[in-house]
This record gives structure tokens, sequence and C-alpha cells, in this order.
């Protein structure tokens, strides 16, 4: 059996969620992933595999066997002619960021960071906004996944291909995904024009806005009217990056925030205040020229909670104003800003949150300003009620509360999916606590 380590103590990103797995596993070779299943068979233990932790939930944690991929992080094929990248389980994201730049090739959508592994990020369905764009895991070509029997099957459009559609939004639950291949385009340069306005307006005219641009996305400052507003496009003008200024950018757009927000905990009337001040302070017009993944990501500041829902574009407004509303009628709930307003083009995979319909993602955040647990409870139950009362779906990498009956509501081939992940995982090796919650 391949030799894990014992004593490896997990963290996600955020620091919210951990585990202690008994045994933590570095594989080199598929045989020894074989292994660990065989073990994990035989000695009922869950087996988790871990990316980078990215997700603010306990999707990725295990006290039983982890497995990390970091060795499995090589480019298998490059096929420029065709634009498809086949890429292993464990690459992150940034690194094939740059190998498909040096290779005139480009990834058509990113999400706020690249620093996920790309299977991690399939796992979960990643998504950047774009309506004319779907989430990452609709590119994707081809799946090699190593089965909890030990099989490897390959799933694509032309093998496996009534199953394809489960693969490709899996939650980490079918299988170990080894490698993936990815329909990329012609490396791309954007341009970005980023301007201030008022939520009200931005959505009385969304149409308008969501056709104006490749990927338009807005941030909406909680306790005001105001929101950013960012429209990308592809370009071919030359390269004009978006000018750093340490002072303002590092000194008062984190650490000072970090600060305030920290006061704040203690004086919650100043959140509201802090949120318009940020605004004020970060909200001039400019306009700018990068690579597209320099556009794409964007500094997602310090640790923080998240929740996210993807809802039929058409309840966009009836949401936000919905939750706005219920903002002012609680002056004592005080949260902070943004409130990541994005968009995906519909798909066609079994559990994929944007799954037979144009998306809009609401993301909430309540940062944790040196490690400070503000209140949250109310500010998450609003958002979930609103979901559900559009018939929203939850990210599958965030945390949230819904049941297999409400999601066999929400997902015609539900059932279809749990169906496929008991027959491929009889001993449910891959079901750890957080994806019980799922499928009971
Ligand atoms: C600051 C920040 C910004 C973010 N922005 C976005 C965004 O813009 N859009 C978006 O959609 N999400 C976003 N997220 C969420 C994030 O993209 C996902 O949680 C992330 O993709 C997970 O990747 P990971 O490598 O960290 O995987 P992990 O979190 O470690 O794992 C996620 C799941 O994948 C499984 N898994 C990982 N590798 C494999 C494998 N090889 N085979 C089978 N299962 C596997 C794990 O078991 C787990 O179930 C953000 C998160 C943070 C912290």
């Amino acid at each position: 059996m391949q030799h894990g380590t014992s004593g490896k103590h997990f963290k996600n990103w955020s620091n919210t969620y951990s585990c202690n797995p008994s045994l933590y596993f570095e594989p080199e070779t598929i045989e020894e992933i074989k292994e660990i299943l065989k073990s994990a068979n035989e000695n009922k233990k869950i087996v988790k595999v871990v990316g980078v932790g990215h997700s603010p939930s306990s999707i990725a944690c295990t006290n039983d066997y982890m497995i990390s991929l970091s060795k499995f992080d090589r480019i298998i094929d490059i096929d420029q002619e065709n634009l498809k990248v086949k890429v292993q389980g464990g690459i992150r994201v940034d690194r094939l960021n740059g190998i498909l730049y040096d290779n005139n090739m480009g990834l058509s959508v990113l999400g706020s960071i690249s620093d996920q592994t790309i299977a991690g990020a399939i796992c979960v369905g990643y998504h950047g906004t774009g309506i004319n764009y779907g989430i990452l895991n609709s590119y994707v070509t081809e799946i090699e996944m190593i089965l909890a029997s030990g099989e490897i099957k390959t799933y694509s459009k032309n093998s496996n291909a009534d199953q394809f559609g489960a693969i490709l939004c899996s939650l980490g639950c079918l299988g170990i995904i080894l490698s993936v291949t990815i329909q990329c385009e012609k490396s791309f340069k954007l341009e970005q024009i980023e301007y201030p306005g008022r939520l009200e307006e931005m959505l009385e005219s969304l149409d308008e806005h969501l056709k104006s641009s490749d990927h338009f996305r807005m941030f909406w400052y909680p306790h005001t009217d105001y929101v950013m507003c960012y429209n990308a496009s592809r370009t071919k003008k030359p390269i004009n990056p978006k000018k750093f200024n340490w002072f303002k950018d590092k000194l008062i757009g984190f650490y000072l925030l970090e600060f305030l927000l920290f006061i704040g905990f203690y004086f919650q009337f100043l959140v509201p205040y802090i949120n318009w001040l940020y605004f004020k302070i970060f909200s001039n017009r400019s306009e700018y020229v990068d690579r597209s993944y320099n556009i794409f990501n964007f500094d997602c500041l310090f640790k923080q909670h998240a929740f996210e829902s993807s809802i039929p574009i058409k309840d966009t407004s009836k949401y936000l104003l919905k939750l706005k509303r219920w903002l002012n009628e609680n002056p004592n709930v005080r949260v902070h800003f943004g409130v990541e307003i994005r968009f995906s083009k519909s798909d066609d995979i079994w559990i994929s949150p944007c799954s037979n319909q144009d998306s809009c993602w609401l993301n909430i955040i309540m940062f944790r300003p040196y490690g400070k647990e503000y209140p949250r409870e109310e500010w998450w139950n609003i958002n979930e009620k609103l979901m559900i009362e559009c018939n929203g779906r939850p990210h599958w990498a965030k945390t949230h509360n819904l049941k297999k009956t409400e999601l066999m509501e929400l997902y015609p081939k539900f059932e279809q999916f749990d169906k496929l992940r008991r027959e491929l995982d009889p001993n449910e090796i891959f079901i750890n606590d957080c994806l019980r919650k799922v499928f009971s």
C-alpha cells in the first residue's frame, strides 16, 4: 500500500473548515491511487481528493484518507490546431493560464481567482461571467476518471456518452479525475471598462448591459444604492494594464479595510459607512487592456465566508430589489461589500447550477478581519430564502442547507445522478459528511 502520512491537519483557504485525515497521500502513480482506493473499500474509509482547498465549505474534508494530486500536474497534450489542451487533474489553473498563453491559447472564461486545481474547479462548477459563456465545465470535452473500483474510464461525447453529463460536474463523488481535456480559444486580450452606477438603474437596463460586452458583472455595495460595473470584451488593442498603486490598492484597499472591519466588529453601526467610503474611494471610471486571465481574475482580499446561488436570469431584479428592501427594513443587520452579480449561459450538464437555464450568480461574503466572526445568520438566511423563492441553485463549493428532496425539484436529473453515484461507488467511499447531507 502506498505510504500515507499521519498527523496532517487540513484547513481550507478561508480557515472556516478543517479536518485531521488519518492518512494523507501524495501519490505519484495511478497504481498508488488504486491501492489507496482498494484499502478504503476494504477498511470502510472515506477518500477525499483535495485540490488547493479553496472551497468555502467542508466538501473536501475527511478524517479518513485525504489525497492530494499535486504530483499529477502535467500538461499531457496541447493541440494548437484544434485549440484543445489535455491536462492532469492536479494542475493549477494559474499555471495552465500561463502555459496556454505561451502556446497562443486561452480559456474562454475564468472566475475571480485561478489558484484552484482544474479538477477541483470542474468538480464544483467553477464559473466566471458572460451571458454567452457557460461555466468552465461546459468547455470540457473529455474526462478520464478512476472509479472507486480502480477501473479507469474515459468520458466524452464519444465514449460513455450517456454518463458524460454527470461526470462533467461530479462534486468529487463519482470518482477521481485523472485528466481533463478542455476546448480553448486563441489567446486573447480583454479591454475592461469599469464605472460606477446605481443598482436600480442598472437592473432596469440589464438586458442592454448584458449584451454590451462579452463579460459583464456588477458589484453591489450593500447599505448603499451603488454598484461598480465591469464590461470586458475581446480586443486587439495593445496591452495597457490597470496601474497598481500600492498606497491606494494595498494599504487602503486591503490593510486599512481589514483594520476598519476589525473596528467595525466592535462598533457594527460603522459597517454601512465603511461600505460607502470604499465605494467612494474605489469608484472612479477606468479603462485598461490586459491578457484575458489578468482581467478575469482580481484580488478577493482576505479571509471570508461566502454563499452563492445561481438563479434564473429573469429573476435577477426581483431577487436584488427584495434583498435591498429587506436590508433597509432590518437596520440592525450590517453586511459587508460586495454582492457580486455575474451571469452564465445555460448548459446541459446534469447537476450544473446553470443546467437548462441562463443564470445570474449572486455571491455574498462576510469578511473575517483578523479572524473575527461577524454575525451572518440572518444575511445568509434571507439569501437562501430568496434563492429558494426564485428556484435558484446553490454553488456546490459553498455552504447551503438544501437536501435531496429540494435538489430533486431543482434538478430533473438529480435522482439519476444519485443512482449513478451509488452504482459507481457502492461502498460510498467518496461521500463525506458534507455530501451526505446533499444525498439524504
Ligand atoms: C477567494 C475565492 C474566490 C473564488 N472565486 C470563485 C469564482 O469566481 N467562481 C467560482 O465558481 N468559484 C469561486 N471560488 C470557489 C472555488 O473556485 C472552488 O471552491 C474551487 O474551484 C475549488 O478548487 P480546489 O482546487 O480548491 O478544490 P477543493 O476545494 O480542494 O475541492 C473541491 C471539490 O473537488 C474535489 N476534487 C478535487 N480534486 C479532485 C479530483 N482530482 N478528483 C475528484 N475530486 C476532486 C474535492 O474532493 C472537493 O469535493 C472561489 C473561492 C475563493 C476562496
